[in-house]
């Protein structure tokens, strides 16, 4: 096994406690009507055709290996950004289940935006070229 496969294979193992409930809501997914396609190493999954889903407050997360989006198009639209968090869960592994919600956490106990201002969104929009954040409400 080639050091790049090993590495690889490792990445999968390590972001698996990630990917698992990834896929179980994927199954999920799949069987009320969902979408999935395999694309640069990620199980890719569209939800289902559902109205209220559009009301989500996101378009697409990412468990592991695992993305969930709200069609094929979004998918497509955000891959790259969804690829960095990918990246995110294999260097952080599980680790990252507890590190996300607690820079969110952090950013809002300084008066930031959990969301916005979290140190894993600002790369992966650094690192995807995705839309940078909305513009600011004027300052008070
Ligand atoms: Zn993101």
């Amino acid at each position: 096994m080639s050091r790049q496969r090993l590495r690889r294979s490792l990445g999968y193992l390590w972001a698996a406690p990630c990917s698992l409930p990834g896929l179980l809501l994927a199954a999920l997914l799949l069987s009320c009507g969902g979408r999935a396609q395999w694309q640069q190493g990620v199980l890719e999954v569209a939800l289902p055709p559902w109205r209220w889903l559009r009301r989500l407050p996101f378009a697409a997360i990412t468990l592991g290996h695992v993305i969930l989006g709200l069609d094929l198009a979004t998918l497509a639209a955000l891959r790259a950004h969804e690829q960095v968090h990918v990246r995110q869960f294999r260097r952080w592994g599980v680790l990252l289940l507890l590190a996300y919600p607690a820079a969110s956490l952090w950013q809002w106990l300084r008066g930031r935006r959990p969301y916005w201002d979290n140190p894993f969104e600002v790369q992966a929009r650094r690192l995807s070229g995705t839309p940078p954040e909305p513009r600011q409400p004027a300052d008070e």
